[in-house]
């Protein structure tokens, strides 16, 4: 039997990523920067229109996008893009934009196609509860369960969950332009570059701000481990790299635990929780692909 194609595309601020191929394997890809619709959709069009001549049609195509984004299949806006600050893309409907390529679509936020990605080939391979947390100009948390990214109303924004604001960080008023000091306002990368004039990274580590930083993302996972009682969370981004922070979150979701949920006992036990992604930055691209599988095969939810 021939491997049947699919495309892909990773909708990024700044760049779009189209692929095809299948998700273990991208034959052609191509990198085209965000600027307005008609510009990227044209450029992003024509790239399909050539690799179906060259490689064949494509049985799909899956759409990982920034968002806000409607991906409530039953809603009448499934695929627009909601109220963002780029403000040309605001209401833009990428599923129409995409139909002329005439196959199946299946779109979701760019966090849960990066979480698919990792569930399926990467980090959270074989686990049935995957929580993906990606920490950069943003936080996003993609929630995926049994292979499927948790779906509602609307798609979860637990990046802007509120936290208790630490005693030593009083002044801050965060960076989020609708909840200040949500999550989001005090751990994403703009606040860290906000509150010390420069990324983490460039800190040195004896610096207050790796362990303000750690506190917070701690926080978060305590907080997804009793909401999901997940099977794993990943949790990567450029604000990550920072040397010692996965550590740090590890001691302090022990410390905040107390004990109180049985599989997360010891240190072992919390390493083999929280985990950093595989799939670095290819995760976007390759959940894309899986998604355009899944159109193709009729899966959407
Ligand atoms: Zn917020």
């Amino acid at each position: 039997m021939v491997n049947q194609l699919y495309g892909g595309v990773e909708a990024g601020g700044t760049k779009f990523v189209c692929a095809v191929g299948t998700p273990n394997r991208i034959l052609k890809s191509v990198t085209i920067p965000t600027t307005n619709p008609d510009d990227t959709i044209s450029e992003a069009l024509s790239f399909f229109r050539k690799q179906k001549i060259e490689l064949g049609d494509l049985a799909g195509l899956g759409i990982g996008s920034f968002g806000p984004l409607d991906i409530n299949s039953d809603s009448s806006a499934f695929g627009r893009i909601g109220k963002t600050p780029k403000s040309n893309w605001s209401d833009f409907n990428l599923m129409t934009a995409f139909a002329e390529l005439n196959c199946p679509i299946n779109i979701d936020t760019d966090v849960n196609a990066a979480g698919l990605a990792e569930a399926i080939l990467g980090a959270g391979r074989n686990k049935k509860v995957v929580l993906y947390i990606t920490v950069g100009t943003g936080i996003g948390v993609g929630v995926i369960f049994n292979s499927l990214s948790f779906r509602g109303r609307d798609h979860p924004e637990i990046g802007h969950i509120l936290i208790q604001q630490d005693s030593q960080d009083d002044g801050f008023a965060g960076v989020c332009p609708y909840h200040g000091n949500c999550l989001e306002g005090l751990a994403s990368g703009p606040a860290i570059e906000k509150r010390w004039g420069v990324s983490l990274s460039q800190l040195p580590i004896d610096h207050p701000a790796h362990s303000l930083q750690a506190r917070y993302l701690s926080v978060l996972c305590m907080n997804l481990i009793l909401s999901f009682s997940p099977d794993v969370i990943l949790i990567g981004g450029g604000v990550m790299k920072a040397p010692g922070l996965l550590d740090n979150i590890r001691n302090n979701v022990m410390t905040l635990l107390k004990g109180y949920v049985p599989s997360v006992q010891t240190l072992d036990e919390v390493e083999a929780l929280i985990k950093m992604p595989r799939l670095g930055n290819q995760a976007g691209i390759i959940g894309s692909l899986l998604l355009g599988e899944r159109a193709s095969l009729i899966l959407l939810e």
